[in-house]
Parts: C-alpha cells; structure tokens; sequence
C-alpha cells in the first residue's frame, strides 16, 4: 500500500479563507478578534513560531498584539501584562510563546491567563475540562490532528489508537481527543516496554517524540494512520518523528514534515480566538 498525503498545508488554507471571510462579517458588527502574544527572550525557534503566527492573524483580518519583552523580564513583570490583557475587550486571545526563561514559571504564567483567552488551550481549567468531556478552548495542535483524522472519512469509534509521546501540549491531550471519538487509545512513553510492538497494534499513530525517524517501517501496521506531529530541525533541512517514505509504502495515510501537522497548528489558534471572539462579541467578557 502506498499512503495518502494528509495535506495539512491544503486543509490549513481552506479554513483559514473560510476564517478570513467570517472576520468580513464580524467586522460588520464592530468586532475585530484580537490575539495577544506575548514573547519573552530571544529564542529562534519561538521567533519563528511567533511570525508565523502574527501573519497567520494579519492574513485572517484578525488584530495583532505582539509584546516582545526581553529575557531578564520578571515573573511579576509578565503576570502584570497578563492582567491588563486579561481586562482587555479587543484582546480575545492571549497566547504565551513557550519556553519562557528560567527565572519564570511556565505554570504560574499559564494559570494566570483567563480560561476563556487561553485560547492555546493550556490553563488548568481547560485541561481539565477536557478531561471531563465537557467544552473547552482545545489545544491547537491536537485539534488539528483531529481535523485532520477525520479528514480521512474513516470512523475513530472501537479503533486501536497508539500516541507515542505524553507531554501536556501534544501527547497526553491528543490521547484525551481520541477517546473522547471512543477510539482505544494506548500512550507511549520514554519507559515504554516494547514501544514497537504497541505501535505495531495502532490503526492510528501519533508521533510526538521530538526524535528524527524515530518511528521505523516495522513499528507500523499495514494500512495505518500514520499523524507525524515531530519537527527536527536537522542540516538537510525539517524532519518528523517518522521515517517517512518506507512507513509511507506501509500506511493508508500520512502527514508529511513539513506541511502536515505543522500548518493545522496554526488554523486552530486562529480558530479558538475566533470563536472567543464570536462568543463574547464587543464586550471582551
Ligand atoms: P516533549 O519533549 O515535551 O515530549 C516528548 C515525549 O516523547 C515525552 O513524553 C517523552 O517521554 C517521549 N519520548 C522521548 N524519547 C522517547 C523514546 N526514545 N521512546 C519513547 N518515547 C520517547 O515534546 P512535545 O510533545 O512538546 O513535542 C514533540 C514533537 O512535536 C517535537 O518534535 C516538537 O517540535 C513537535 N511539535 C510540533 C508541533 C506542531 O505544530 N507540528 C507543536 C508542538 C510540538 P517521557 O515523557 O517519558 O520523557
């Protein structure tokens, strides 16, 4: 079998023209959605991430507020800005560009934004609503791999899901979504035993890992779902988790790195803030 591309490039596109043309509408009524980011330090890596995502806003029709403060920025400096983005009406989303330097606490940070702006999905309150399976501001990343499997037309409902990765921003809240579609889900981690022969079990893999290739053709089940959500920055150029053309001649379908994951990110953060935006209208509240 050789793989469908999932064209996260493509599906990003389309809903962020279908975005663009809800803004037209919004702006009619008087409301511009705002997202706030808010960049501490001077890490490439989040520069980059961080110009994606004002383009990705100034594209949309959207307001951008980006706050780019220096690297020795106190812990009380930041939750100070938060606070008057909180109370901000044109700001619908608050967005905290991570890692933020060592003398201030990512958690403290994020707990501070209101659940309502975290338009991330980060806060406490909507991971654990998430959990709970009620509403809530869904991490961008996970969302859009949702998007993206479903894309496929193939039903989760009874399959074998397998994420191999458990951290809070990919791993652990895509897990969350996929039982939530009442898939059978199975989280692998770095003390894994047998992490291939798990892998071998998934109809849908996820690979969140942070390591180049890391998932080989033999970790794969014939006619799988393979979701690539790894960026490594190698000197050939961006690599995902998945050793991509032989797992591709085994899977049904496969996210390539880059423009699979990656671009879904972004139309989701769009989303979330606008539909904050939509939500609480004018008024911010
Ligand atoms: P983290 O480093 O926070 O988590 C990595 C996870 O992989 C951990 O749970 C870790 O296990 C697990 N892991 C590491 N090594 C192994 C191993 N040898 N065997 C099994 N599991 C292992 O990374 P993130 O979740 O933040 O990101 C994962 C990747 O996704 C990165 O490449 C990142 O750049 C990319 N990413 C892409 C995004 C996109 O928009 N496309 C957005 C966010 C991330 P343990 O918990 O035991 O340490």
């Amino acid at each position: 079998m050789t793989a469908k591309i999932l064209d996260g490039k493509k599906m990003s596109a389309e809903i962020r023209a279908a975005i663009k043309e809800k803004v037209v509408l919004l702006k009619e009524k008087g409301i511009v959605p705002g997202l706030a980011v808010i960049l501490v330090g001077d890490n490439p890596a989040s520069k980059v991430y961080v110009g994606q995502k004002e383009k990705g806003c100034l594209e949309a029709g959207f307001a951008s507020f980006l706050h780019r403060l220096p690297e020795t920025t106190s812990q009380e400096e930041l939750l100070a800005l938060i606070d008057k983005l909180n109370a901000d009406k044109t700001v619908h989303g608050i967005l905290v560009q991570l890692p933020l330097p060592r003398q201030i606490d990512p958690d403290t940070v994020l707990a501070a934004i209101r659940p309502e702006k975290d338009v991330d999905g980060f806060h406490p309150v909507n991971i654990g609503r998430l959990v709970a399976g009620l509403p809530a501001s869904e991490p961008c990343t996970p969302k859009g791999i949702l998007r993206l499997l479903k894309s496929t037309g193939i039903p989760l409902a009874g399959k074998e899901a397998v994420v191999i990765g458990r951290s809070n921003i990919v791993g652990k809240p895509v897990a969350l979504m996929l039982l939530a579609e009442s898939a059978t889900v199975t989280i692998c981690h770095s003390k894994t035993a047998d992490l291939a022969e798990h892998a071998r079990r998934a109809d849908i893999l996820v690979a969140a890992i942070g390591k180049p290739r890391f998932v080989t053709a033999d970790m794969v089940k014939e006619g799988a779902v393979v979701i690539d959500v790894g960026i490594n920055r190698l000197e050939e150029g961006l690599v995902g988790d998945v050793d991509y053309e032989p797992v591709a001649e085994k899977a049904s379908w496969i996210t390539p790195v880059p423009g699979g994951v990656g671009p879904m990110t972004i139309a989701m953060l769009l989303e979330n803030t606008l539909e904050q935006a939509e939500k609480t209208g004018a008024s911010g509240r």
